[in-house]
């Protein structure tokens, strides 16, 4: 109990001991994930390939699956100075709320204007495309948090920014376009006119709102079309999970300074960035038999990729112009329903943490979108922080993990990332306390027509 006492609130790190390398954890997997396959030869792609569309060093990244350790360049880790380390608290006034034994921490990663945990991968993307010399980069955004960190990076090196948001996202949430256009990017709404793709998507679907993978094809297409243009996406792809693991390793730094093992370990997965990136320093130490902890992924009943999916090749994007991952996946013409965590609305799942979660490492569980905003407001309440929506389905399971231990009696230690804040969301929260909010979970009639989507391959 003495020893408790000393555990502050908030754990930081001092700048010495902030990491210096990102850890990649395909180094430590037997079971390595399946190659990106060329979206028209269906063979692996080579450095070549990946080098047309993204910068060389981050293609170098992606296949990159034995170095364990790969040096963040001190200009990033500048950067990161700005905003890093993100706090680790304890939830002590939540504890208190649910009197629980449970010991809960969470990682916050919304204190900066990006609102989440994107701006890492955000501006080590930006630094590698102005290294290359480079004049600008395209990219797609949802909900709009990946745009906004990525409009920040490019303003910050120089960099110019072509951001192709979602149509819905574009007309909900025009104060996020606004950020965006403040920074200097160039934000389109997608499907638009612009592109090959976004014409053809239109005439197909007249007065559609768009998706996330249409909006990725359009991305695409637009660097393809430029010159000095390279295309960057914020999420799903193995280089930034590789970014994300700063979360991990600041949050596995600060526990080990007060000697806490976590016992449970969860996070939100759209395209598994985060949850990634939290996890990989300690399914790293799962891999090498070091140690054992339990991990829980969760995602919205409303888009159950690895809870529902199938674990096959799949296109990463409606258009079908990126490369091929195995994944989780709900295939590609999968539409999910209008969840509000526009951030979790992709039809796929990082390779790695597919993999991982095939192999046994790591546990999934969904949740509905209403008891989600009902544990984002009772945590708001407590812990003083408004939620984004995506984060609040790490803080559902947290808190349903918490009551569990209240019956069995266990003081189990349980961390959860909080990725972001809500302030952009507030559509969303007004459905919620306007008790207007519903729960729609995919028949298998719907998930058989995203099935049907997917490329036959082997
Ligand atoms: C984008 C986003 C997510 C989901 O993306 P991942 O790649 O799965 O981490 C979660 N939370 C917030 C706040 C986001 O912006």
């Amino acid at each position: 109990m003495n020893e408790e006492k000393k555990i502050p609130y908030k754990i930081y790190l001092e700048e010495d001991e902030m990491p210096k390398q990102w850890y990649n954890v395909r180094a430590d997997m037997k079971n390595k994930p399946a190659p990106l396959l060329h979206p028209q030869t269906f063979k692996p792609v080579t450095l070549e390939d990946l080098s047309e569309v993204f910068c060389e060093e981050l293609a170098k990244q992606e296949l990159d699956e034995t170095t364990p350790y790969i040096d963040i360049p001190q200009e990033i880790q500048d950067f990161y100075k700005m905003y890093r380390p993100s706090p680790l608290v304890r939830a002590y006034c939540l504890e208190k709320a649910l009197d629980t034994p449970a010991k809960i921490y969470y990682k916050f990663e919304g204190n900066n204007t990006s609102g989440s945990h994107k701006l890492n991968s955000a501006i080590a993307q930006a630094y590698y495309a102005k290294q290359q010399g480079l004049k600008g980069v395209t990219t797609e955004t949802g909900a709009g948090q990946w745009g906004t960190a990525l409009s920040m990076a490019c303003a910050y090196f120089g960099l110019d920014c072509e951001v192709f948001m979602v149509k819905c996202s574009y007309e909900q949430k025009p104060f996020r376009r606004e950020v965006m256009r403040t920074y200097g990017a160039n934000v389109t709404p997608s499907p638009s006119m612009e592109t090959a793709v976004g014409r053809k998507i239109n005439e197909e679907f007249p007065g559609t709102s768009g998706s996330l993978g249409c909006a990725i094809s359009e991305a695409v297409e637009a660097a393809a079309s430029k010159e000095g243009y390279r295309y960057v996406l914020g999420s799903v792809l193995s280089q930034v999970l590789l970014h994300q693991t700063v979360i991990g390793l600041e949050t596995k730094a600060a526990l080990d300074k007060y000697d806490i093992k976590p016992d449970i370990i969860i996070g939100c997965a759209g395209g598994g960035s985060n949850l990634g990136g939290l996890i990989s320093p300690f399914v790293g130490e799962m891999l090498r038999g070091e140690a054992d902890y339990q991990i829980i992924a969760v995602e919205p009943k409303s888009c159950p990729s690895l809870t529902r999916g199938k674990y096959a090749y799949d296109y990463c994007d409606t258009g079908k112009v990126c490369p091929l991952q195995k994944m989780y996946t709900l295939g590609n013409g999968f539409i999910p329903s209008a969840s509000h965590a526009g951030g979790l609305r992709y039809h796929g799942m990082s390779a790695t943490l597919s993999q991982l979660y095939d192999d046994g490492y790591i546990q999934a569980t969904s949740v509905e979108q209403t008891s989600v905003f009902a544990a984002a407001q009772q945590f708001a309440k407590v812990e003083g922080i408004l939620p984004a929506p995506e984060s609040s389905h790490a803080i559902r399971v947290a808190i349903d993990e918490a009551m569990k231990c209240k019956e069995t009696g266990e003081e189990k230690t349980i961390v959860f990332g909080l990725t972001g804040t809500g302030y952009f969301d507030m559509v969303s929260y007004k459905r919620f306390n306007d008790g207007e909010m519903g729960d729609y979970i995919p028949t298998e009639e719907d998930l058989a027509k995203g099935f049907a989507s997917l490329p036959y391959i082997e």
